[in-house]
């Protein structure tokens, strides 16, 4: 068979369905390339298809689909671009446009050859999925449910890389994070935790582990405002266990969603004074008018520069 590929958000991030899909259909004796418009064509004004089937993988509902014409005898969609749409800032899930991968597609180990410029020396995967808060701007309970668990070992996606990219959205909430971390640790190679680690769940042991496992940068979030009372006690104490300075610690502040300006102030300014980096995320940026307050707030804080050189925002001009 010739199988065609279309990462349709873009190149510079690997699609890793895709690279599951094409590991498999290599395996069956296929052969796999990104999917070309206009060969297509060129076969079909022949009244032959060029490709069998057609994955086309969407990962963000914000980006636009594909703008060609997709000519093949077969197509398949999926990813969470095509089954969650935001409606009133609600995640909805659709299942019926969902496409979830079988079994022997799922935990094959990932085809890094279609992405090489971005998989050399770095391995991506998800060892757990799932997530058991719920955030009201996140889509993960949506396609992924309320809890968190173990998917697959380290050994699923890494062959000995530098580099680990854990795409994971609450690692430390799985019931097996031992297991997970004892996995990273063990691995001796860079890890890259995108999705942060949920510093509400941290403990001494889990901050030990943390410190057992090659990190350029931990980042946790601070995204709701009531949960002041129990995050500082928990930075305070990781600080502690692992000893890490500023320049490792990031915490994401997230603001336009239920917060006032003067509580992402009080959240920058206590992260800052325990020794973190903040780093503020704007909800529904697009939405927010050029010199609002809020895009000046974050002009100030992701500059390090200017936020460790100007202490108080109402000092920031972003004019200078
Ligand atoms: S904690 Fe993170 S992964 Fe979990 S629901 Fe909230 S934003 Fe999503």
């Amino acid at each position: 068979m010739k199988i065609g590929l279309i990462d349709v958000d873009s190149h510079n991030f690997p699609n890793i369905p895709l690279m599951k899909i094409s590991a498999w259909h290599k395996a069956q004796g296929d052969s796999v390339e990104w999917y070309d418009p206009m060969i297509a064509s060129v076969t079909y004004a022949k009244r032959d298809f060029y490709y069998d089937k057609v994955y086309m993988s969407k990962i963000f509902s914000f980006i636009p689909d594909y703008e060609h014409c997709v000519i093949s005898k077969e197509l398949q969609r999926g990813g969470s671009g095509y089954c969650i749409e935001t409606v009133n800032g609600k995640e909805i899930f659709h299942p019926e446009r969902d496409s979830q991968l079988p079994p022997e597609i799922e935990h094959i180990y990932p085809d890094y050859s279609i992405y090489p410029e971005l998989t050399k020396e770095t391995a991506y995967g998800f060892m757990s999925r799932g997530c058991p808060r719920g955030c009201g701007f996140c889509h993960v309970e949506a396609k992924e449910g309320k809890r968190s668990y173990k998917v697959a070992d380290l050994s699923e996606f890494w062959r000995g890389q530098r580099n680990i990219v854990l795409l994971d959205p609450n690692p430390i909430a799985c019931p097996e994070w031992r297991d997970i971390l004892q996995q990273l640790i063990d691995s001796g190679s860079w890890v890259d935790f995108t999705q942060g680690v949920d510093i509400r769940l941290m403990t001494e042991e889990k901050a030990l582990m943390i410190k057992g496992i090659k990190t350029k940068n931990i980042h946790f979030a601070w995204d709701r405002y009531e949960d002041r009372d129990s995050i500082i006690p928990k930075l305070r104490m990781f600080k502690e266990v692992t000893g890490y300075d500023f320049r490792k610690l990031t915490v994401y502040v997230l603001c336009n969603f239920d917060t006032t300006i003067e509580q992402d102030l009080e959240r920058i300014y206590t992260l800052r004074d325990l020794g973190y980096n903040p780093f503020v995320m704007l909800y529904n940026k697009e939405d927010i008018p050029k010199n609002h307050k809020l895009r000046q707030l974050q002009r100030w804080v992701n500059n390090r520069i200017v936020f460790n050189s100007c202490k108080r925002f109402e000092d920031f001009d972003c004019r200078k």
